[in-house]
């Protein structure tokens, strides 16, 4: 059997929606688009961060119902593909989409190396990739690691929440992100303590600034 090579393109990056499964080659088909962007938030946060490394938050959606699924799927379920539409959905809000251009680094939250390993893909990374390919700023991931695998934060409560990411993240190569205006991109808001730890570790780096993307805020 002759395999083509569209084939293997195909199967790695599939011509559906990744929402209802319909053939379809952006990703992401017109009745799904219209259904995201009216459950979206587009909400930008500035206040309430006086304790936290982070200046301001981003939100696209409240996790709860459909998005809560979808997310999940997205990342527990190898609907990797998915990253796609969420990014399609980020990027087609004017306020979003001008908010994220004045960023001069993205960069991911790390997961271990064991948890590349069982899941096959950082979900966080899949989304920083696109953004920053769709606006043509630099992606970082050589500055940013995780060392130690822990447990889901999501098992835990939240005063285990904290203990648990402590001293899980390192910076390396910090002077590329020197005087920088960082925007560090996670997929759930829910204590905010792991995006507060990375933000802690790039704050060595001293950036000018660092912000906060994520999918949904629960
Ligand atoms: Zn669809």
């Amino acid at each position: 059997m002759i395999i083509k090579f569209i084939d293997v393109i195909n199967i790695l990056f599939p011509q559906i929606c990744g929402i209802c499964g319909k053939i379809n080659k952006d990703g992401l088909c017109n009745q799904c688009r219209i259904k995201l962007e009216g459950l979206a938030q587009y909400s930008i946060i500035c206040e309430d961060f006086k304790n936290k490394y982070f200046n301001e938050l981003i939100y696209i959606f409240k996790y709860e119902g459909l998005i809560r699924k979808l997310i999940l799927d997205y990342k527990f379920n190898e609907k990797s593909y998915m990253y796609v539409c969420f990014v399609k959905c980020i990027l087609e809000n004017e306020k979003i989409y001008q908010k994220l251009q004045s960023y001069d680094a993205i960069i991911p939250v790390p997961i271990s190396k064991k948890r590349m390993k069982e899941r096959g893909y950082n979900q966080s990374l899949l989304i920083a990739k696109k953004i920053s390919q769709s606006l043509k700023i630099p992606l970082q991931t050589n500055c940013l690691f995780k060392t130690k695998h822990i447990i889901e934060q999501s098992k835990l409560n939240k005063e285990q929440r904290k203990e648990n990411i402590q001293n899980v993240y390192e910076l390396k190569n910090g002077e590329i992100l020197n005087n920088k205006q960082i925007l560090l991109i996670d997929d759930i808001y829910t204590t905010g303590n792991t995006v507060n730890e990375c933000a802690k570790i790039l704050q060595q780096a001293e950036p000018k600034k660092i912000d906060v993307l994520v999918l949904a805020k629960d």
